[in-house]
């Protein structure tokens, strides 16, 4: 038994122990919001762009149904949502997380987990996926890499929707709340590079209200980049 704290998030846990991926799982299943889909395995997990995200058995890799009810531009605030969620888990592990914005927490520039939101319908499926006891592809690093010996998964899978509950209870009430505690674990004020449309350089100063990144340009311009179909690179 779990005895999970929450209100919302993990009421029904859905376990597989191979799936092709949880958030296509998640976006294909009628259940009720809070429905957690996890497995031991991914054979295709997604990152955006249909990136592959590698995901052997030792990671935590699930996807929650949700179903808010809110302003259609507050939507894209989910993946804070879920990247706060893995920053406060880590650091109940006494591992210290950043954000890269948008979607990835890292720990010594190195990928620990990486967020992926879908949206279909009523439905917002927040996906997560953690490098827990697993090993990583080279950029990437583990919990248990970092703590030098490996944790219950189970564990960690219970804090992480305890802090998603009590996160997305905020969030409900206030979204711009989710950015501004988002904004406070970003890793800003560094060089970075733009990938997307074309290919842009410059100092990431901040997130606005909305989640936007606030690059400066080389001649002092301020562009505000939209968290879509754009990767960011640390120079
Ligand atoms: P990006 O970081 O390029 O924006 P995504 O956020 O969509 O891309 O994540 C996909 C990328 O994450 C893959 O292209 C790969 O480089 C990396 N990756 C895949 N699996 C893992 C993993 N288990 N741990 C860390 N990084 C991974």
């Amino acid at each position: 038994m779990l005895s999970l704290k929450t209100s919302i998030i993990g009421k029904k846990v859905i376990y597989y122990q191979e799936i092709s991926s949880t958030n296509d799982v998640a976006k294909s299943l009628d259940v009720e919001e809070g429905t957690v889909i996890v497995a031991d395995r991914q054979t295709k997990g997604r990152g955006r762009l249909n990136r592959k995200w590698i995901s052997p058995e030792g990671g935590l890799w699930l996807s929650v149904v949700l179903k808010p009810k809110v302003a259609p531009q507050d939507i894209p605030k989910i993946v804070f949502l879920g990247a706060i969620g893995v920053v406060r888990t880590l650091e109940e592990l006494s591992i210290p997380g950043r954000i890269k914005w948008p979607n990835d927490v890292l720990v010594n520039f190195r990928k620990i987990s990486g967020i992926l939101t879908e949206k279909v319908g009523e439905k917002v499926i927040l996906g997560i996926g953690i490098n827990v006891n697993n090993n990583t592809p080279e950029n990437g690093i583990a919990v248990k890499d970092v703590l030098g010996k490996e944790v219950s998964l189970v564990h960690v899978f219970k804090i992480l929707l305890e802090n998603l509950d009590e996160l997305y209870e905020i969030y409900l009430k206030s979204p711009g709340t989710i950015v501004e505690l988002a904004r406070e674990l970003m890793i800003l004020n560094v060089p970075v590079k733009v990938l997307g449309n074309g290919e842009v350089v410059g100092i990431a100063e901040d997130i606005d209200e909305d989640g936007r990144l606030v690059l400066r340009l080389g001649n002092g311009e301020i562009r505000k980049i939209i968290y879509g179909d754009v990767s960011l690179r640390f120079l």
